[in-house]
């Protein structure tokens, strides 16, 4: 999660400071020391050559400025380019979240340099999280997606599904994107339909966290087994099966909301 005292601002910068918390990156990648700091203002190319440069908030009083150079600018041999993904884990969890916002607002703003309606270049408003187009007026914001997960439970067991693009072994609760028009309840029956052919009731709320690839925010539930075979939807799920507090498989990621859910889950199947 973002830091407590996190405060969202979007403000453009003309310079950086050496006291900044800079969220730089190269392309689409993360400038990071080896140990997991992230890089201080000396450390970076040269910030007029930046493509973007732009204050996204600041934490107990420091700025955090997002900048970022094209995929060939050259960098300093002591730092090192990382995904995102390679970055959780390795930098602290609090500068974590906020390059995950950070490489958000990136996304946003390269993949909105032309207005969608009619196809002029757009230009950043100054102060607020959006593009305009001069010719038609029409804004664009950063995108955010929701998609729902759900742990569905029965008598002392955990329903754990996995889709052929997880890392081998792991299994984690069913997920999916919430379509145009629903709410995330409808959203939460329809998926778990559809992925495994069976039906809940009693769905309660878990939490939520942001799922930064590109721009998702993951909405948690736990759900009581009602009726239903558990028939895999080919293509979608490789495997799904229910599982006790004995025979748990691999789960995700410690960080990850899945292995918290996962956890509440057993949690509440052993007070049973
Ligand atoms: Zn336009």
């Amino acid at each position: 999660m973002l830091p407590i005292k996190f405060i969202p601002k979007y403000k453009h910068r003309t310079a950086v400071s050496a006291d900044n918390l800079c969220l730089a990156f190269i392309g689409a990648q993360l400038l990071v020391h080896p140990d997991g700091r992230l890089p201080v203002a000396s450390d970076l190319p040269a910030h007029d050559t930046a493509e973007i440069s732009v204050q996204i908030g600041s934490v107990t009083g420091q700025a955090c400025v997002l900048m970022a150079w094209h995929e060939k600018t050259s960098y300093a041999a002591s730092l090192q380019a990382i995904g995102l993904r390679a970055a959780w884990g390795l930098i602290a969890d609090s500068h974590y979240w906020i390059a995950a916002r950070a490489q958000q607002l990136l996304t946003f703003d390269r993949q909105h340099r032309f207005c969608g309606c009619c196809g002029t270049a757009t230009t950043r408003m100054p102060k607020e999280t959006a593009r305009e187009c001069p010719a038609c007026l029409h804004r664009a914001y950063p995108r955010i997606s929701p998609a729902i997960m759900v742990l569905i439970k029965k008598d002392r067991q955990l329903l754990l599904a996995r889709s052929p693009h997880f890392r081998s072994g792991v299994y984690s609760a069913l997920a999916g994107f919430v379509e145009a028009g629903e709410s995330c309840e409808e959203a939460v029956f329809r998926e778990i339909y559809e992925e495994v052919g069976v039906k809940v009731s009693k769905l309660s709320w878990f939490g939520s966290q942001s799922h930064p690839f590109p721009h998702s925010l993951m909405l948690a539930f736990i759900a009581d087994y009602v009726s239903g075979e558990i028939i895999p939807q080919e293509g979608e799920i490789e495997d799904a099966q229910w599982f006790g507090p004995e025979n748990l498989p691999e789960l995700p990621g410690k960080s990850s909301i899945a292995y918290h859910l996962i956890q509440a889950g057993l949690a509440k199947i052993a007070s049973k």
